[in-house]
């Protein structure tokens, strides 16, 4: 049988981050092809990386797009669940994106029906979306945690273009841009798009609504509120994760704005097989789901 063969034709509908029903059903798999990151926020430290930890930019390794895509073709073998492939990080798939593109391009070519996704800070993504869409990318997610500069300063360290590195308020103004020209022009080609926006104790919550309602003038799909993951060694170690009854708040009030998600799992870099579940993670070592 051909490879192609071993995945019938998916539709949007089935990816189980976008659609909550589909989430029992149809699982996904992260390929951790993107180690660089162009941007540095204060809660994330993709050094710190463990086989046993399950939080969004943690793999157990790098994959190259070959390897990526014979992780992929031996998972197919063993499941008929997955409905998705998508690339999210551990760094920025768009950093560097030769290592994305020709990984989503060789799926797409092996696998036409599966559903290709990939998640982003939108720094770089402007001028890929023709590629994206080439490729057959049809889901987007850019997390965006502020649509205020003096916000977005706090939770930006660094924002690098072209090899240069801007800092406060200026960094946080080149991000912002660049998000809303990316998903405005992600929907002018059709994308499905989800907005991540991590809640930050302190630096971002009262600020949740009015990137909820600036992200649906941008005209994106749905919102993913996360909780706050607090790192060692990061600036934001010492904020306390938000709890669900906060996180349940913050939900419904914006949920006037835009559709809310809900049963996200904050899932590993390498995560695969259904969300709730504990699957074969990329390498085929075990790990919950645990960024997108
Ligand atoms: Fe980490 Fe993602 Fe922020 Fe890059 S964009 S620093 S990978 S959380
Ligand atoms: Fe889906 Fe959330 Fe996991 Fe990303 S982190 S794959 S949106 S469940």
């Amino acid at each position: 049988m051909a490879m192609s063969e071993r995945c019938e034709q998916r539709s949007r509908d089935q990816h189980p981050c976008f659609h909550g029903k589909a989430s029992a059903r149809w699982g996904r798999i992260h390929l951790p092809v993107a180690p660089a990151c162009n941007i540095q926020c204060n809660f994330c430290n993709r050094l710190y990386d463990c086989v046993n930890e399950s939080r969004p930019g943690v793999t157990g390794r790098i994959l190259t797009p070959s390897e990526a895509l014979t992780t992929l073709s031996r998972l197919l073998q063993q499941r008929n669940d997955i409905a998705v492939v998508g690339i999210a990080g551990p760094g920025d798939p768009l950093c560097d994106p030769n290592r994305t593109l020709e990984t989503l391009r060789a799926v797409h070519a092996a696998y036409p029906g599966i559903l290709l996704c990939v998640s982003t800070n939108g720094l770089n993504l402007s001028g890929y979306i023709d590629q994206l869409a080439d490729t057959g990318v049809t889901h987007v997610t850019v997390t965006v945690n502020a649509v205020d500069p003096y916000v977005g300063q706090q939770i930006y360290a660094s924002v690098t273009v072209k090899q240069q590195t801007y800092r406060g308020l200026e960094a946080a103004r080149i991000l912002l841009g660049r998000q809303e020209e990316a998903v405005v022009g992600l929907k002018q080609r059709g994308m499905t798009v989800k907005i991540n926006t991590v809640v930050l104790p302190g630096i971002n919550t009262g600020h949740i609504s009015a990137i909820a309602a600036k992200v649906a003038a941008w005209e994106a799909d749905a919102m993913n509120c996360i909780p706050l993951i607090p790192v060692h060694g990061t600036p934001f170690a010492e904020l306390t994760a938000p709890g669900d009854v906060e996180m349940a708040y913050i939900r419904k009030s914006v949920a006037v704005y835009l559709p809310q998600i809900y049963h996200c799992r904050r899932c590993r870099a390498d995560a695969a097989g259904l969300l709730g579940g504990c699957a074969a993670n990329a390498q085929g070592g075990s790990a919950e789901s645990g960024r997108t």
